[in-house]
C-alpha cells in the first residue's frame, strides 16, 4: 500500500508548543509583572537571561538580538568583515546564513557538504581560501557539531575568523564545549522552530572576546554608544523583555528536551536501517537532532502521502544556496552533487522532544510503504 490514507485522523505535528512550558503560572506572572512595569526592551530582564545563556554555551559574553539572521549579520560587521572580503560556507544551509554574509556587505563562497551527514566538507574549505577570505562560517546543521579541532587547526593556518551558525543546534557539544563557545563568534536564533523557542523572533550572540561583545551592543541599538551618541550605522535589532522571559523559563528544560530528541533519533535510526534507508545516525551529544534527515527513494511521492497521513514531514533545504534566485546575481560557481542530493533525496520527519514510541512506527512503517516500489 503506498496510500496510507488521505482522510487519516492520526496527526504526527513537529511541534506541541502547550508542552514547553514547564511552569506555565509562573512564566505568566514574570510577564504580567513586565507589562505593568514597562521595561519592555534590554534591561535588567534581559541581562539576567544573557547571562545565564552566556554560562549555558560557557562563553564570557552573550548578547540578545531580535533574530539568528540579525546574530549572524552583526557578528561578521563586528569582526569587521564586509565589502571586498569573502567568506567561506557550505552549499545546503538556511538562506539566512548566507543572506547574512551578503547583508554584511561580503561576498559567500561556497563548498559542498559531505555525503553522509551533509555537514561542511572542511576537505574542500582549502581550496577555496582565496587572498579575501576572511572567516569561515560554520553552520552546525540540522543539530549536529562541525568537527571543530579541524575547524580550529584551518582557520589558525590561515588567519580566518569563525562563524558558528548555531541556530540549529544550540546544546550540542564537540568534545564536551557546547556549540558557540568554539569559533570567534556562535550565533543563535530562537525562532519558534528552533530547539530553544521564543514566543516570536528572537536570537543571540556569544563570544569570548569583550571588545566583539561591546561591538554587538552598540551595532544592535542603532549604533548607538549612548544614547544620542551614534558612532556608527546599525541596527535596530534588540532582544525585548517577554522573549527573555519565555527563554529564561524554558532553558532549564533544554538539556532534558535534547536528551529526549536523541532518544527518539535512536529508535528512527534502528527502525530506518532495518528497511536498509539510511536515516541520520546518532552522535551522542555531538547532535540535538534540531531535524531528522532520511534519504528515501521516491522522496516527492513518499513526502506527499507522509503529509497526506497527517504526518508533519518536510524538506530542509528543497533549493540549495548557488540555485536560490536571490542570490543569482553572486555567480556562486561550483559542483555541489551532495547539497543537491541531499536537497533532491532528503526529508525531515518529525522530531520532537516527547515523540511517542508509537508516532516514531506509524512514520517509519509509513515511510516504508510509501517508498515501496510504485503501482502502475
Ligand atoms: C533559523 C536559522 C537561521 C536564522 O534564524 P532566524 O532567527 O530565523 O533569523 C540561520 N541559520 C540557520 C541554519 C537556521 O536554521
Amino acid at each position: 500500500m503506498t496510500d496510507i490514507g488521505t482522510t487519516s485522523r492520526i496527526k504526527i505535528p513537529r511541534y506541541h508548543y502547550d508542552r514547553q512550558f514547564p511552569d506555565l503560572e509562573a512564566l505568566i506572572g514574570r510577564i504580567r509583572q513586565a507589562l505593568r512595569s514597562g521595561d519592555y526592551i534590554l534591561g535588567s530582564t534581559v541581562e539576567h537571561f544573557e547571562e545565564r545563556f552566556a554560562s549555558y554555551v560557557g562563553t564570557r559574553h552573550a548578547v540578545g538580538v531580535n533574530s539568528g539572521t540579525d546574530a549572524l549579520t552583526m557578528a561578521f560587521q563586528a569582526l569587521g568583515i564586509g565589502p571586498g572580503d569573502e567568506v567561506i560556507t557550505v552549499a545546503n544551509t538556511f538562506h539566512a546564513s548566507v543572506l547574512a554574509i551578503t547583508e554584511a556587505g561580503a561576498r559567500p563562497v561556497l563548498v559542498d557538504c559531505t555525503p553522509d551527514d551533509y555537514l561542511i566538507d572542511l576537505d574542500q574549505v582549502e581550496a577555496a581560501i582565496g587572498p579575501r577570505t576572511r572567516a569561515l562560517l560554520v553552520v552546525h546543521l540540522f543539530g549536529k557539531a562541525v568537527d571543530m579541532d579541524r575547524v580550529r587547526v584551518l582557520a589558525d593556518r590561515h588567519g580566518l575568523a569563525v562563524v558558528e551558525d548555531c541556530a540549529q543546534a544550540v546544546g550540542a557539544r564537540w568534545n564536551g564545549r557546547r556549540v558557540g563557545a568554539l569559533g570567534t563568534v556562535g550565533c543563535f536564533s530562537f525562532h519558534p522552530s528552533k530547539n530553544l523557542a521564543a514566543a516570536g523572533d528572537a536570537g543571540a550572540v556569544t563570544t569570548d572576546v569583550p571588545e566583539l561583545a561591546a561591538r554587538i551592543q552598540v551595532l544592535r541599538a542603532l549604533g548607538q554608544r549612548a544614547q544620542n551618541d551614534h558612532v556608527t550605522r546599525g541596527h535596530n535589532s534588540k532582544l525585548d523583555v517577554l522573549q527573555a522571559l519565555v527563554l529564561d523559563h524554558k532553558l532549564d528544560a533544554l538539556d532534558a528536551w535534547n536528551a529526549h530528541r536523541r532518544t527518539v533519533a535512536e529508535r528512527y535510526a534502528a527502525r530506518l536501517a532495518a528497511l536498509g534507508l539510511t536515516g541520520a545516525r546518532p552522535a551522542g551529544d555531538r547532535h540535538v537532532f534540531h531535524l531528522y534527515q532520511v534519504a528515501v527513494p521516491h522522496r516527492d511521492r513518499v513526502l506527499t502521502g507522509l503529509r497526506a497521513g497527517g504526518v508533519d514531514a518536510v524538506i530542509r533545504y528543497p533549493v540549495p544556496i548557488h540555485r536560490q534566485p536571490a542570490f543569482a546575481d553572486l555567480g556562486l560557481t561550483g559542483a555541489f552533487p551532495h547539497a543537491e542530493r541531499q536537497a533532491s533525496d532528503t526529508l525531515c520527519l518529525p522530531i520532537r522532544p516527547d515523540l511517542t514510541d508509537h508516532e516514531i512506527d506509524y512514520v517509519v512503517d509509513a515511510v516504508a510503504a510509501l517508498a515501496g516500489p510504485a503501482r502502475p
